[in-house]
């Protein structure tokens, strides 16, 4: 059954970002009735610590009737989740090691990470950081002075990535004071920002955060995190433009998710999709090994068959680079190279 996927209302695209935001949907049953399945169509279940969250938005992609949606399982919590698997820890990056300060992560030498909130406008059932203690680890505006002064005495670092948390879930003036004290230490060239925001709230790309990424010294690149076509509309590709049109570089990472997006077919279509909304295809990264979504696991292999398939199949500027996360290591490092 092909259902029709709805673009969001007039009402939804008129909304600011903060209004989108506040009607977001936090009960599975509601999220259920709008996608037209009833609660015995899918072994669903409440999560209290990561609880669902989606955007109107991205809700108005799922198809109607589908109980195997790609965008439905990215945000429906189920059973399946709870069971422990041993192999899947809470810590999976061991990232608390390279931890000097709160929500400042320094494990690659030239770019150092911080995540700038402590929350997001989604909550994806595969993230790594589900279990990350943001609210204690985050770069709260209290902590700005250390993080900077930390950046600044280590020269080797050039480029500055927020992440998050999702980092535009800040407000445009509190993103702006912190860029203009950024932009003051000379060794800072580049400027990333990982964010899902636009994505699920394409209002997001404001004329002031426009005018903000525009007139700050440093390179700006936005990563965004979009893991299959479906989740691509109009808007987004009107955000990207804008963008594109302030000098900013915008590029796509996503997880690789047995069920959602595991087969050439539906990769190729993303590359070819996100490249036709003005988005470079970066990365696809092998899912980090964090209790509660194994489910989601694509086995080493199936993910360098798909790899090679997709260098088959698409222009070598489309094929993203597959990578995996591995404790430890000072980069991401390619599939290939792994056993
Ligand atoms: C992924 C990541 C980066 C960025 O890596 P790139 O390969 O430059 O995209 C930086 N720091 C940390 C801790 C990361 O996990
Ligand atoms: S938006 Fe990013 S950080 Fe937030 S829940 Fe989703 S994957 Fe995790």
């Amino acid at each position: 059954m092909k259902a029709i996927i709805q673009q969001p209302s007039l009402t939804q695209q008129s909304l600011t970002w903060q209004q989108a935001l506040s009607e977001m949907v936090t009960s599975p049953l509601d999220l259920l009735s709008m996608v037209n399945l009833s609660p015995e169509d899918i072994p669903w279940q409440w999560d209290k610590d990561f609880p669902l969250r989606a955007t109107k938005s991205f809700i108005s992609r799922i198809q109607k009737g589908d109980p195997q949606d790609p965008l439905l399982k990215q945000v429906l919590s189920i059973k399946i989740e709870s069971q422990l698997d041993n192999n899947f820890s809470e810590d999976p990056l061991e990232e608390t090691k390279y931890n000097p300060l709160p929500g400042l992560l320094h494990k690659f030498p030239s770019r150092v990470l911080l995540t700038f909130t402590s929350s997001c406008a989604i909550h994806c059932r595969y993230c790594f950081r589900r279990h990350f203690p943001y609210q204690s680890n985050n770069v709260g505006r209290k902590g700005w002075t250390q993080v900077l002064d930390y950046i600044a005495s280590h020269p080797e670092i050039v480029e500055v990535i927020l992440s998050g948390g999702d980092p535009l879930m800040a407000q445009d003036d509190v993103i702006h004071e912190f860029l203009q004290k950024l932009s003051h230490i000379p060794h800072v060239q580049l400027l990333r920002i990982h964010t899902r925001l636009p994505v699920v709230v394409p209002q997001r790309i404001t004329q002031s955060l426009l005018k903000i990424l525009h007139d700050v010294r440093l390179q700006v690149v936005m990563v965004y995190h979009i893991n299959h076509p479906n989740e691509i509309i109009k808007a987004i590709t009107q955000g990207v433009h804008k963008l594109k049109q302030h000098g900013i570089t915008v590029l796509n990472q996503s997880v690789l998710l047995a069920g959602v997006n595991d087969s050439t077919e539906c990769l190729k279509t993303l590359s070819l999709d996100l490249f036709k909304a003005g988005i470079m295809p970066y990365y696809v990264n092998l899912l980090d090994t964090v209790q509660g979504a194994s489910h989601f696991l694509v086995s080493k292999k199936k993910a360098k068959d798909l790899q090679q398939s997709l260098r088959e199949n698409l222009p070598g500027y489309l094929v993203p680079k597959f990578v995996q996360e591995i404790p430890h290591r000072l980069s991401k490092t390619p599939i290939d190279i792994l056993p």
